[in-house]
């Protein structure tokens, strides 16, 4: 019984009452390995004594202070290390409780970017059909996830959203990558004209989307075009790696892979690898000077920013994550998840796809393997997937969303970044088990 209203509402969820390593353990001590890292979330796993030492020694020193009177050591020190690895112009940057707080504080950054350098008419978003980039409902306004938006309709912004919802080879489309990626981001481009470009504030979208399709990376190409085309019409580019950043594709941010640097960048998730509820937003240079030449501030702000246990916590992730080479472990790791999720899948009949980068992998379940249809949503294969893997002592994620947009089922698998070889075997075997059970 209980009196939490949760998100799903479930008289079989299980409590949690201890974690360690890759392994979480209900009130009952049985052991279910984390596959999932919850949503992506949990990069160094459960317990690890250098985060809990760090906070234990931030509460002893500071917990809280507000903003408006006080910054703090541990505020800046993190600040200082995450722009020293930020991708190139990314200068500045804003501390706020989670991935939704980061967005929407992205799209008021460009929104009063806009307003502060003459050209208020710049207030248009425009994100990919299928997109979701947070829940608040500024963020529910710029992603394109019809089932996420359709009941709280007339929603905030205006937002326009275009397809392909993700620029990925699927169904091997006779043309190269190059024209393929190209072809994709056109669609941008006939947006931005159509919409007339001086009213187009920003583009939203994620460089390898997780929660609505499944660790779906984008071909090579297609984000240097977009960037080119965001800087042909004056439209800030805003890459939301909530969840594909901070290491979990490989490298520190997934937009590396792909060539590119946006004008705003959200992190959450990862960067406090659960420890504590972080997330930030990541700002060039002009934009931040934007304000501090014109208002002298960023019209935004909530009690919790820049909270110093937050970010005692994300500085002791980073730290670890650098110190023990764990990007190296997450590629290692990652290929042979990769490996081993295609020997166990790769000939499966409801098996319509495997793909992903680094330990941010996707499976996705269909009807019929060659047409790639997907399951009646009344079977709730999802569910029933999660249900039996949590039976056999496996937390994988489980989300609705085929690549072509329409409602499917996928399995995300987001280990911690400490995991080994051997857990990865038997992870794929439980998913193995429980997915045939399941169908
Ligand atoms: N953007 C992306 C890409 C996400 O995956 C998520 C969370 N799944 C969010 C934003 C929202 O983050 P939060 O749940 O921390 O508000």
């Amino acid at each position: 019984m209980t009196r939490i209203l949760h998100r799903q509402i479930d008289a079989n969820l299980r409590t949690a009452s201890g974690g360690k390593g890759v392994e979480l353990f209900d009130q009952d001590g049985r052991g279910y390995i984390d596959a999932s890292g919850g949503a992506a979330v949990s990069c160094l796993g459960h317990g690890h004594p250098d985060v809990v030492a760090a906070l234990h020694a931030q509460a002893d020193k500071l917990a809280y202070a507000h903003t408006s009177f006080f910054t703090s050591e541990v505020a800046e020190a993190l600040a200082e290390r995450l722009v020293a690895d930020a991708p190139a112009g990314l200068d500045y940057i804003y501390f706020v409780s989670g991935g939704s707080e980061a967005v929407e504080a992205a799209l008021k950054m460009a929104r009063q970017y806009f307003v502060e350098t003459g050209q208020p008419q710049r207030a248009k978003i425009i994100a990919r059909r299928q997109s979701y980039h947070g829940n608040t409902l500024g963020a529910l306004a710029t992603g394109g996830n019809e089932w996420r938006r359709a009941q709280f309709k007339p929603l905030l912004a205006e937002t326009h959203h275009i397809d392909p919802c993700y620029a990925y080879r699927y169904q091997e489309p006779g043309e190269s990558e190059t024209e393929y990626g190209t072809r994709s981001a056109q669609a941008l481009e006939d947006k931005i004209l159509e919409l007339g470009p001086e009213t187009v504030m920003a583009f939203v979208a994620e460089p390898v989307v997780g929660a609505t399709a499944g660790a779906v990376p984008a071909v090579a190409g297609y984000f240097r075009r977009i960037r080119e085309i965001c800087d042909r019409y004056g439209v800030l580019l805003i890459l939301d790696e909530v969840m594909c950043g901070m290491g979990r594709t490989g490298t520190l941010h997934a937009c590396e892979q792909d060539g590119v640097a946006p004008d705003l960048m959200t992190v959450a998730k990862g960067l406090g690898g659960g420890y504590q509820p972080i997330g930030a937003t990541f700002l060039a240079g002009r934009i931040y000077e934007a304000f501090a030449n014109g208002s002298g501030l960023f019209q935004h702000g909530h009690t919790y920013i820049c909270h110093p246990m937050a970010c005692a916590a994300a500085l002791a992730v980073q730290e670890v994550v650098a110190r023990d080479r764990l990007l190296d472990n997450v590629k290692a790791m990652g290929a042979h998840l990769s490996r081993r999720l295609g020997e166990r899948f790769g000939n499966h009949p409801h098996v319509g796809d495997v793909r992903g980068r680094g330990l941010f992998m996707g499976v996705e379940l269909v009807e019929d393997r060659g047409t790639k249809a997907p399951f009646d949503p009344a079977r709730k294969l999802n569910a029933r997937i999660k249900r039996e893997a949590m039976n056999r002592g496996l937390a994988v994620y489980p989300a609705g969303g085929t690549i072509d947009g329409s409602r499917g089922d996928h399995i995300l698998l987001a280990p911690p970044f400490i995991i080994d070889a051997a857990t990865v075997d038997t992870v794929v075997e439980r998913l193995g088990e429980a997915v045939d059970a399941a169908i």
